[in-house]
């Protein structure tokens, strides 16, 4: 079994703080042994010839990051729909038309493209949230997992890992309004028809499988009632906008937090996304049921949702993680300051989350949202996911590591990235893929 050893400067194992001159053991795509207070030639006896050549980190070396919710497609809005005025509803119309174009082919080309911008920003591991499923119409393609299939064989090639979150979508309105025009691509009619289709993926070595209902626009109340969800990552777009709550309100008579609660689909293994505009009570029952909430702050500001109650939610039990959702910017450490900034424009008061905590959601939370329970630290039983940051840039430099991490650095600052044992990006640089021209070439 070959032995990889790393030297990282810096090295965050989980504290408050940056442990210094951090040894790290990689064996069979797993962590074997973390020591701090290793000097760089140090860690074994030499023994001339046997030795494993220690790989240098220099800079602050983190867990990998993962990225709980993405929409791979919205990258080819980046930049063409942001300036102007609108709303979230006006900018879907622009998505849409996104939506309308892509083929399994040119999907992929996209993704994997999309997936080597992530490995470059550090992301290891991602959720897609996936709905974009049938062909323009609706009609089945020959293989009825043929989108699926192209974010699997995207990931792959691009070299993170990804957890497909299968997405139901069965109307357009809390009402009941069939799926139109692009959402026609989204909808398999039925919850059986859905849950066929779903059967028929597999899990690979890279790939985990999960579900999602899109929101509660998309799925009525009995149907989300009667989604047997198993043990698996189930996701869901949870009161984004407060059209979605007054519609569910005079449909339901409660909040979409409340009908998730009443179909019995809260619980560890749910994480809601955006959970912008929350009652008191949809904040207890989500915290009380220990369901995990995912923040987009860049998205959510970009779409003028509004500001989650993040601390609020984590106080009352909900593990926090975060998404690059809509790809507008695909930088987990300005998701993770945004959570503490965004806190502060709201209360008019700092200190909110630490530096860790935020960094706990860019990592373990994350991964464990997505169903990767063994990823996410640094520590010995895990994957080897390490994402090493450089504390020489014109932003870092000078700044102490941990803070320098989530206040001061961008994904740009990521130097190094191993996934699953895996050296990925080096210098820089994905060591496989030219992402800048795969983006264009793409029509990203
Ligand atoms: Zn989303």
């Amino acid at each position: 079994m070959p032995l990889t050893r790393y030297h990282a400067q810096y090295a965050w194992l989980g504290g408050e703080t940056a442990e210094r001159d951090v040894l790290i053991e990689v064996a069979d795509g797993r962590i074997t042994r973390v020591e701090p207070g290793t000097p760089p030639d140090g860690g074994a006896p030499p023994e001339a010839g046997r030795q494993p050549e220690t790989v240098p980190l220099p800079g602050l070396t983190l867990p990998g990051l993962a990225n709980a919710h993405s929409h791979a497609f919205h990258r080819a809005l980046r930049g063409r729909t942001q300036s102007g005025r609108g709303t979230f509803w006006t900018w879907r119309e622009q998505m849409y038309a996104v939506a309308s174009a892509l083929t399994p082919e040119s999907y992929y080309d996209l993704a994997r493209a999309v997936y080597g911008e992530m490995l470059l920003a550090g992301i290891t591991a991602v959720g897609e949230f996936h709905y974009l499923h049938h062909a323009p119409g609706g009609a089945r393609y020959a293989d009825p997992n043929a989108m699926g299939h192209a974010l699997l064989a995207a990931t792959r090639d691009a070299g993170l890992r990804i957890t497909l979150l299968d997405t139901l979508y069965l109307t357009s309105t809390v009402d009941g309004a069939p799926p139109t025009g692009a959402q026609r691509r989204f909808g398999d009619g039925s919850l059986d028809a859905w849950v066929g289709r779903v059967d028929a993926l597999k899990p690979e070595a890279h790939a985990l499988i999960g579900t999602a209902a899109h929101s509660v626009r998309a799925v009525p109340a009995e149907v989300l009632g009667a989604m047997a969800i198993g043990a698996g990552p189930f996701h869901l777009h949870l009161s984004e906008q407060r059209a979605e709550n007054e519609a569910c309100r005079a449909r339901y008579g409660g909040s979409p937090t409340e009908v998730l609660h009443e179909a019995g689909l809260l619980g560890g293994q749910t994480t809601v996304v955006h959970a912008t505009h929350l009652s008191d009570m949809d904040r207890a029952l989500l915290g009380d049921t220990g369901t995990g909430v995912c923040f987009c702050p860049t998205t959510e500001r970009e779409l003028a949702d509004g500001i989650g109650p993040a601390a609020d939610l984590v106080t009352a039990g909900s593990p926090l993680c975060l998404g690059s959702d809509s790809q507008a910017v695909i930088d987990l450490f300005e998701e993770a300051r945004a959570v503490e900034l965004n806190e502060r424009l709201r209360t008019e008061h700092r200190g909110h989350f630490t530096a860790a905590e935020l960094l706990g959601a860019a990592t373990v939370a994350g991964h464990r949202a997505l169903g990767w329970t063994d990823a996410g630290r640094i520590a010995p039983g895990f994957r080897a996911d390490l994402v090493t940051v450089t504390l020489d840039s014109v932003r870092t430099v000078g700044a102490q590591p941990l803070p320098a991490a989530v206040f001061a650095a961008t994904a740009t600052d990521v130097t190094h990235v191993v996934v699953d044992g895996v050296a990925t990006v080096t210098d820089g640089q994905h060591r496989s893929l030219d992402v800048v021209r795969e983006l264009r070439e793409a029509g990203a």
